[in-house]
């Protein structure tokens, strides 16, 4: 399993539109951060988990010309706003876009692409099949491949990380039960949410991401969703145990 950093920045991005703080004005590539995202290449498939904002520019990036299937993590505008162009798919591949999510983010996706499910639908809008996530105590299929769903909770929004294989996904989120817990302690790769230092509403901090990382103690864990308070990627970087990296955008990691 082959899996694409496509993005790895907070909702706003890194730089953030307007702002001169070191980090917005760093020349480091690892500093530049499109909206959370990864490509998951497992058994000839080709997955996206969540596409924001930067999704067509992220699909240009990693040159990623053939899709099978998208999940959602959660409704929020960062990780669903680029689905509209999921229409270069759908007439490359002259087919409907499977879309996996909890019901209740499938209704909202309803809710705010209404043209995508209209009766009489213009032409060339793009075409999905809604496959809903009905329960998080089991693996659902997507073409052949397990996926494990991973409960969080962001704020008081429940949210879906999802393991497949030895690789662990959960972004947006700022408490773990114990079930996820269990899931994530035998994982090879972890990746997890770190906004900043600072306490946050809805996402963990550094120090409460690496808390968990810790204790669950996967061999390699990556650290997504950063807010450019965080700090510089190499300097924060400087700070952590060698197990656990901030991710960047373009990072691939062999499971
Ligand atoms: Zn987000
Ligand atoms: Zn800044
Ligand atoms: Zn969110």
């Amino acid at each position: 399993m082959t899996v694409t950093f496509l993005g790895t920045g907070t909702s706003s991005g890194v730089p953030m539109i307007g702002c001169t703080c070191p980090v917005c004005r760093s020349l480091d590539h690892r500093d530049h951060r499109l909206r959370v995202s990864v490509h998951v290449a497992v058994a000839g498939r080709s997955f996206v988990i969540d596409s924001g904002p930067d999704f067509r520019q992220q699909m240009l990036r990693a040159r990623v010309a053939h899709l099978d299937a998208l999940l959602f993590t959660h409704e929020h505008k960062d990780h669903t706003a680029g689905l509209d162009d999921i229409r270069a798919f759908n007439f490359r591949q002259q087919q409907d876009m499977p879309v996996y999510g909890e019901p209740r983010v499938l209704a909202q996706l309803q809710r705010e692409f209404a043209y995508i499910f209209a009766e009489h639908k213009y032409p060339g809008i793009p075409r999905l099949t809604l496959h809903p996530i009905e329960r998080d105590d089991a693996p659902f299929d997507v073409l052949g491949v397990a996926v494990q769903p991973l409960r969080a909770m962001h704020h008081r929004l429940p949210v879906l990380g999802f393991r497949l294989g030895g690789f662990c996904y959960l972004t947006d989120a700022n408490a773990i039960g114990p079930e996820t817990m269990e899931q994530l302690r035998g994982a090879e790769v972890v990746v997890l949410n770190a906004l900043r230092r600072e306490p946050h509403l809805s996402h963990f901090t550094l120090a409460q991401a690496v808390e968990i990382l810790e204790e669950v103690r996967p061999r390699r864990a990556y650290l997504t969703h950063i807010s450019h308070q965080l700090g510089r990627h190499h300097d924060v970087e400087a700070e952590l145990p060698a197990s656990i990296r901030l991710a960047y955008d373009g990072l691939m990691v062999e499971v």
